[in-house]
């Protein structure tokens, strides 16, 4: 028999997913259709937003809100090490520059003192960022009230990229509120809290802003009589370009699917906390760190990171995440810092540019989480760590 290795994170599909899928192939639409308004108005409700527009991914998400703030040639934008590549690429795509912000050790989110240091520096030589980009790591609201605040001091906008964050609460409101953000993005990857297959959306209350990032979704198309220039009565223009936009829409296949998942959130973010809260519990004893909790979040644990205490530990890094993997656990990394990477080193970033990230990265593992892994799984996880950390 073939062993299917537990992965770090998988979807949770119910029949009803599969009945949601099935309708919209046998429907009128597959895209532009009534679906997509109404997972719209879904996670508005849902997270007491004004607008959401949905796209085709988080990445096109980061982008079309980079964008909609105007971000362009020669703006600096800022983001945490921490996270996925999309993260900065956003503002590379916008042709500004990306710079970085450490982390704090405990929360893993851009720290919002580090943030305060450096604009404090970049504000003396004139070089402040139009854009800051927090990343709400592992599910875990970022400080938002602090950079908010800091936010109206420094004269910078702010996206939240919460990706991994939608159910999740900040000071018990929901992530994606924009109560402290200009904008914020969620993902709809299938390892993401729900999922679209591929698929994202951001939400602001910024009507300007929901009505740009629509166009940037569709070519830069618009079909409102008010916003089209004066045409003469003879000819027909049902449709203008008004700017340059891209096909980053989300298909009706797409939302149906995100319509019936929605429906399953809650249950999926506390099923995904009583397994977070089994492995605080079940991992006290091993020369490692579970995760820290800051009272003003509620996390959705898009991922479980243990920080392995390599004083105590006869093995690196390397040599338990590989054991891990040979006996089946999908282990993986969150993150290797943006910077490092190859692409990012060739835009001059070195080692030792964000020291709290770099010593994460050396110590970080994520355990298996999803709402499927089953009491099973999650023991022999638990089990085969104590047989590799002992
Ligand atoms: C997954 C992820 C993205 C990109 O999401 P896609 O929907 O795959 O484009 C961006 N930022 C973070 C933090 C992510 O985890």
């Amino acid at each position: 028999m073939k062993i299917i290795p537990i992965p770090y994170g998988r979807q949770e599909l119910s029949n009803d997913d599969k009945n949601a899928v099935m309708e919209v192939l046998n429907s009128e639409f597959l895209t532009q259709g009534p679906l997509v308004p109404r997972f719209e108005q879904k996670i508005a409700d849902y997270c007491e937003v004004k607008s959401v527009v949905v796209c085709n991914s988080a990445t096109s998400a980061l982008h079309i809100a980079c964008l909609a703030l105007g971000v362009s040639k020669g703006d600096n934008v800022w983001t945490s090490p921490i996270s996925f590549v999309a993260s900065a690429n956003c503002a590379l795509y916008c042709g500004a520059n990306i710079d970085f912000v450490d982390i704090d050790p405990l929360t893993l989110n851009m720290s919002a003192d580090k943030l305060e240091e450096k604009l404090r520096v970049a504000k003396k030589i004139d070089n402040l960022p139009k854009v800051v980009i927090p990343v709400h790591m592992a599910g875990q609201s970022c400080d938002m009230e602090k950079i908010y605040n800091l936010s109206r001091e420094y004269g910078f906008k702010v996206i939240e990229d919460a990706s991994h964050a939608i159910g999740g609460k900040y000071k018990d409101i929901s992530v994606g509120s924009c109560k402290y953000s200009d904008i914020t993005v969620f993902s709809f990857h299938p390892v993401k809290i729900i999922t679209t297959g591929e698929g994202g959306a951001v939400t602001t209350n910024q009507e300007n802003l929901a009505k740009l990032m629509r166009q940037y979704r569709s070519h830069g198309i618009t079909s409102a009589p008010n916003e089209m220039s004066p045409t003469s009565d003879e000819e027909i223009w049902n449709y203008q370009q008004i700017g340059l936009g891209y096909n980053y829409r989300m298909t009706d296949i797409q939302a149906a699917l995100g319509l019936s998942q929605i429906k399953k959130l809650d249950k999926f973010v506390e099923k995904r906390q009583l397994i977070a809260n089994k492995y605080d519990d079940l991992l006290k004893k091993l020369p490692l760190a579970v995760p820290y909790c800051h009272p003003n979040s509620y996390s959705t644990y898009h991922l479980y990171v243990v920080r392995l205490n390599l004083k105590k530990i006869s093995k690196s890094q390397k040599e338990v995440h590989n054991s891990l993997r040979q006996l089946g656990i999908n282990i993986n990394l969150h993150y290797i810092p943006i910077y490092l990477q190859p692409y990012y080193k060739q835009l001059g970033f070195n080692r030792g540019y964000c020291v709290e990230a770099e010593s994460y990265y050396r110590e970080a593992l994520t355990l298996p989480i999803y709402p499927g892994l089953s009491e099973n799984q999650q023991q022999f996880v638990v089990n085969t760590l104590h047989q590799i950390l002992s």
